[in-house]
């Protein structure tokens, strides 16, 4: 039995050991392998061959491997499946360790590890989408959570007070689906009931001795190189231990670098418009109901140019304001940008020039980037430069909003280390300095002489050759180039013997074909040539280097740049869509009121246009007087989409935009809710109800009265008198206790009876014309109730066969005829009970023919009616 190991196996295992939970992608030539566990796991993620290579305490070891230069294809698959990836390289050369006399294996290291919260590379990441990485702490039952975006620098914490578990629960799950983290660091300890289950996949435990408070305080202290946080704002024990893990985090996966992040910043509660978990996900602000992006408030809305922009617009339209100045402040520099008549075309022109400045420097701050990304950061701010310059020119009048302040501050910064490195930069540079060959002639004397001398070599090469072939009359012979022998002379192999008799050539190496040469004279030219390169390099990178460190120094006047030229962004999109949409800036007040004149759908407004239909606008109108608009109308009428309009605006005027009305007058919300009532959706089973009671509960429980409540069919999910019993008994809890302004839309035309006694709600119907036995819905929004379904008449428009809507009709109006005669037997209906009854007595009393009876039968006949009288009373 072998129990030993070779030394290559001894040099990984010796590596593995200290990274026992990611996959250890070792080096290999030009191979990543990887090897037992790691290669069984890996092969079947990544669909490719599992083998075996050598053998461990006599067992084959299992083997996968992936080429390096194509491990950019692999990397992405086994991040997305959530698993952590450590790239173990070789950090010396063979030649080096020849000139060590080193024995055994070439030096290896981890240089990073990469996992799907620490990405930084544009083919790992979305443009337009933030990668959180995440950390919770629990300080003694206080929940505090910290989240940092390494590829852009954004760093910030919270606390998540609330009084019970499960709310703590709720608001965690909120923050959860807002952030999309990629993964979520949490203590070993950490009470795993807290996290909604959907989220489980993405936790990384974390040994619970790197949340100790002071060595965390230190942490964070030593990173910023400041002696108190208190300058910056006021954090929570809980917020410090979660913001520190996530240094730590970092520092071990990027090997003891830290990118550059941001100031941290708290953010308290309330900071913003609340949209929790459930509205999110119906109102379709991010994905549609399927997942997908397509018809999403986002896809709909993004017209920024900038990947920043991007990003702050997503940001914003899922933590929209909530106090009017910071609302105001949007809507006054998109005005300012109308008024002055900013070019709007040639700026977004500017901005697509723009390259991702917050991850380029991300990258540069972790030696991740190259030559290519300090050029295009420089090109761009260059572009920015000019936009500083536009928007003095149009200040002139003193009239400036404070946002522009703001932003022209932020720009005021010295950019003539960008137009340095423009200056010296090729325009076409390779992205890995190694490479080099990316500093301009003329920029550097010393670099410029080298490459001549290295140009002079090159012609003093072709001149041998030329003196070779003369000298040995051998016409074909050729001086070449590769990678194991460097220059070296070659001839056909017939030539071999005549050329080994002469002593100037020594013999290197003879194929079937070819023979080859070389010479003193030529190794010293060819030793000249890689002197002379590996000098120019020197200098290439160096420039590089000093650019790099230049480019740090500015890091943070860099990243307030990126955040104005994102604002810059929304606001120029925004001053664009007022006229290509025709979307209006709201007016925002304190009031409780919601006043929306000529309302429209942003997404489905913009499918109908495709299709080239037209959008019926329609007006809501809620108010301290009239908060509950309870919304009748048949399927398909427009209701769920009424509903949603005005969620969405309120959203876009809070985020800062302009929306799509005539006029819109909004008393700022505190919170929105949005709920639709489970379809009668079979494939979702029994528990659709359930779900759709803690969503309604959730509200109950949560709502102010400053909130925005949107309630689509809720109770559908039951049976009808459940249904109409819950649905009845939310909306008088809805007006009674909370007062929210509500739109609650519902098929149950009973509860239209609720107006006669809640003062503050009110009837609206969707209003619909009958023609020719058929209706047509005319989307517009009417006082009063709908009085009856329709439900037939859509399923015909549905084209059902007409053999099905016809028996339908048929059984409806049996159902209808039924329906009456329970009520007659039930006697619940006293008019038309009475009237039945008088019918009777009368018929009775018509028969009595008076000049026939007996004393007797009149007594009878008395009795008799007498009878058919008391039924009535
Ligand atoms: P409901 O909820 O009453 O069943 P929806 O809101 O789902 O009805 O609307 C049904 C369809 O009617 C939508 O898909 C849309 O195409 C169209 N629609 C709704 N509102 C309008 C409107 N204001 N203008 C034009 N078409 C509309
Ligand atoms: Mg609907």
């Amino acid at each position: 039995m072998n129990n030993v190991n070779t030394p290559m196996m001894d040099q990984y295992l010796n590596i593995k050991n200290q990274y026992k939970d990611v996959l250890l992608f070792y080096r290999m030539g030009d191979f990543y392998e990887l090897f037992f566990e790691d290669a069984v796991v890996a092969s079947q993620a990544l669909d490719i061959a599992l083998t075996k290579r050598g053998k461990s305490n006599g067992k084959d070891i299992p083997m996968c491997g992936v080429p390096f230069h194509s491990a950019d294809n692999y990397l992405p698959k086994l991040i997305k499946k959530g698993f952590n990836v450590a790239v173990c390289e070789q950090t010396e050369t063979a030649e080096e360790a020849k000139i060590k006399s080193k024995k055994g294996p070439l030096k290896r290291e981890v240089v990073r590890i990469i996992s799907p919260g620490t990405l930084t590379e544009d083919n790992l990441l979305e443009r337009k989408t933030n990668n959180f990485l995440g950390a919770l702490s629990d300080n003694n039952g206080s929940i505090s959570i910290a989240w940092v975006d390494v590829s852009t620098g954004y760093f910030k914490s919270r606390n998540i007070q609330e009084d019970n578990k499960s709310s703590t629960k709720q608001l965690l799950a909120n923050l959860l689906l807002r952030m999309n983290f990629s993964e979520l660091l949490i203590s070993e300890d950490f009470d795993l009931d807290l996290i909604v289950e959907e989220w489980h996949s993405i936790l990384k435990k974390q040994p619970p001795s790197l949340f100790h408070y002071s060595s965390c305080l230190d942490q964070i202290l030593s990173y910023y190189s400041i002696v108190s946080l208190e300058g910056v704002g006021s954090f929570s024990d809980g917020e410090i231990k979660a913001a520190a893990v996530l240094l730590s985090y970092l520092k071990l996966t990027q090997c003891g670098k830290i990118p550059l992040l941001s100031m941290i910043q708290t953010e308290t509660q309330n900071n913003f418009l609340e949209i929790d978990y459930f509205t999110q996900k119906s109102l379709e602000i991010f994905n549609n109901l399927s997942g997908g992006t397509e018809g999403s408030l986002i896809s709909c809305l993004d017209e920024t140019k900038t990947a920043c922009g991007a990003r702050l617009l997503k940001q914003r339209v899922i933590e929209p304001f909530c106090k009017i100045e910071q609302i105001q402040d949007r809507y006054d520099l998109t005005n300012w940008i109308i008024e002055n008549k900013i070019n709007i075309s040639q700026y977004q022109i500017d901005f697509e020039n723009i390259p991702d400045l917050e991850r380029s420097l991300s990258r540069i701050s972790l030696s991740r980037g190259g030559p290519k990304d300090l050029f295009l950061m420089s090109n761009g701010l260059l572009i920015i430069k000019g936009i500083y310059e536009d928007l003095i020119s149009h200040n002139q009048d003193g009239k400036t909003p404070s946002l522009l302040n703001f932003i022209i501050d932020n720009l005021d910064i010295d950019y003539s280390l960008f137009s340095n490195i423009n200056k010296a930069f090729k325009s076409n540079v390779p992205i890995i300095a190694k490479e080099g060959n990316f500093i301009k002639e003329g920029y550097n004397k010393e670099l410029d002489l080298l490459r001549n001398y290295r140009n002079y070599e090159l012609d003093h090469i072709a001149k041998l050759q030329k003196k070779y072939s003369d000298l040995t009359n051998v016409n074909s012979l050729k001086i070449k180039h590769n990678r194991m022998l460097g220059y070296h002379i070659e001839v056909r192999a017939l030539h071999d013997e005549s050329m080994r008799n002469i002593d100037l050539f020594i013999h290197r190496q003879t194929t079937a074909q070819t023979s080859r040469f070389t010479t003193v004279e030529l190794n010293d030219v060819e030793n000249q040539i890689i002197n002379s390169f590996e000098k120019a390099l020197k200098i290439e990178i160096d420039i590089f280097n000093n650019f790099v460190t230049q480019i740090l120094d500015k890091g943070k006047e860099i990243l307030n740049v990126a955040l104005s030229i994102s604002e810059l962004d929304i606001s120029i999109m925004v001053a664009n869509q007022s006229i290509s949409r025709n979307y209006t800036c709201p007016n925002i007040l304190e009031e409780k009121t919601l006043e929306i004149f000529g309302g429209r759908h942003p997404v489905v407004e913009q499918q109908m246009n495709l299709n080239e239909k037209s959008f019926i606008f329609n007006d809501c109108i809620l108010n301290k007087r009239d908060f509950i608009w309870l919304i009748t109308g048949p399927n398909m009428a427009g209701k769920s989409t009424f509903l949603r309009q005005n969620a969405l605006i309120v959203i876009m005027a809070q985020a800062g935009l302009f929306v799509p009305a005539q006029k819109a007058n909004i008393g700022i919300f505190d919170k929105i809710f949005s709920r639709v009532g489970a379809s009668d959706d079979l494939a979702k089973g029994q528990s659709t109800f359930m779900i759709e009671m803690i969503e309604t509960s959730l509200i109950l429980n949560t709502a102010t009265d400053k909130s925005l409540v949107i309630l689509d069919e809720i109770g559908r999910g039951t049976s009808t008198f459940d249904g109409l019993a819950i649905a009845w008994s939310v909306l008088e809890y809805l007006h009674e206790k909370i007062k929210p302004r509500t739109l609650f839309a519902t098929h149950y035309h009973e509860l239209t009876s609720l107006k006669e006694n809640l003062k503050n709600l009110s009837c609206h119907q969707m209003s619909i014309k009958e023609w020719n036995d058929s209706i047509i819905f005319m989307h517009k929004i009417l006082n009063g109730e709908a009085d009856k379904s329709y439900g037939i008449h859509v399923a015909k428009l549905a084209g059902l066969p007409l053999d099905v809507t016809h028996k339908a009709t048929k059984l409806l109006s049996n159902l209808k005829r039924k329906d009456r005669e329970k009520q007659h037997m039930r006697t619940d209906d006293p008019v038309i009970s009475e009237k039945n009854k008088d019918e009777e007595f009368f018929r009775e009393f018509d028969r009595i023919n008076v000049d026939e009876i007996t004393p007797r039968q009149s007594l009878d006949i008395l009795y008799k009616l007498k009878l058919l009288r008391n039924m009535n009373e």
